[in-house]
């Protein structure tokens, strides 16, 4: 569907509602987590937050997600899909930030968190530590909450990727956001698909039974047989669970989106990335990497 000044409808935001959502918005207040669902405004908050049950949510796994965004707000990079503030030096991480953020989510009532970061190149980790620590004082903290950390590409550290690939959490997830051809019009010249493969095959390899997790953006000029290439490339990866969402321009200043990918396109590639062998597609217009994340791991669990 050509791009034109109003958007389709499938691309129309939702009101936000259900129980489990207003019971989380209400306890979020006195925890001082940031959420990134909020912050971003994300349409899909109500799905996400109810779990699936609420606000035309289909699933029998209930499961709230949320996604908290760790290592602060600005970013070392700049990449031009993306609205994140970037400096070359950002304030140094708190480091009280991982015990805090543990503390806030175990009390908060979500069972599906999504940890992710900013690029942190300025840091001798890249921040794994960091998020290693989060993730470990969580799990003494609530075990029965599921985590999800979205990663940076550490650079290539490896050892920084297998680092928080043993940390405890149940799914490592690092976007490889575009077909190859795109990467450097989309992303920062730092961030390359080979590398971006890497990383998601040395955290697979970390550890027997990991569940790895990937994300492409559609609607930045891909071709089929690039996305097609894309999947496979991921599967050959070790990558369980893929999603696809629509790319939306942030700002003006940022990369224009040069097609409405339709809701049936989508279909298609959720039904092709099946017959490839991933455990779990999810692919619509305003799917997001963590869209109803909780349910869907559970889900790709007992497949
Ligand atoms: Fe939050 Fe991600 Fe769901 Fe949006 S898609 S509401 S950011 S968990
Ligand atoms: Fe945004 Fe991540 Fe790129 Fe930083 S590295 S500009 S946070 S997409």
């Amino acid at each position: 569907v050509p791009v034109t000044a109003k958007k389709p409808p499938w691309l129309r935001q939702r009101a936000p509602q259900g129980e489990k959502f207003e019971e989380l918005k209400d306890s979020l207040r006195s925890l001082k987590l940031n959420t990134v669902c909020e912050e971003a405004q994300c349409p899909n908050i109500g799905e996400c937050w109810n779990g699936g049950g609420g606000a035309g949510g289909d699933s029998k796994h209930h499961k709230a997600t949320a996604t908290i965004m760790l290592l602060g707000d600005t970013c070392t990079r700049g990449c031009r899909f993306c609205a994140v503030n970037t400096a070359r030096i950002p304030p140094p991480p708190d480091p009280m930030e991982p015990e805090n953020t543990a503390r806030a989510i175990a009390e908060w009532g979500v069972g599906y968190v999504v940890l992710t970061s900013v690029d942190r190149d300025d840091l001798p980790d890249g921040g794994s530590e960091h998020f290693a620590r989060t993730v470990r004082t969580l799990k003494a903290l609530a075990p029965e909450i599921l985590v999800e950390c979205l990663t940076p590409d550490f650079r290539g550290d490896w050892e920084a990727v297998r680092h928080l690939a043993v940390s405890g959490l149940d799914v490592f997830a690092h976007n490889i956001e575009t077909v190859k051809r795109l990467q450097r019009i989309v992303r920062d010249p730092r961030a390359t698909y080979d590398q971006s493969m890497e990383v998601l095959r040395v955290a697979k390899g970390s550890k027997a039974g990991l569940v790895t997790k990937s994300s492409i953006m559609l609607g930045l000029g891909e071709k089929d047989d690039e996305v097609l290439q894309t999947m496979k490339d991921l599967r050959d990866a070790g990558v369980d669970i893929l999603t696809f969402g629509q790319y939306l321009q942030p700002t003006p200043l940022h990369l224009t989106v040069k097609e409405y990918v339709t809701p049936e396109k989508f279909d298609h590639w959720r039904v092709v990335g099946e017959k490839l062998g991933f455990r779990y597609v999810a692919s619509g217009p305003l799917v997001r990497s963590s869209y109803r994340a909780g349910e869907f791991f559970v889900e790709s669990m007992i497949k």
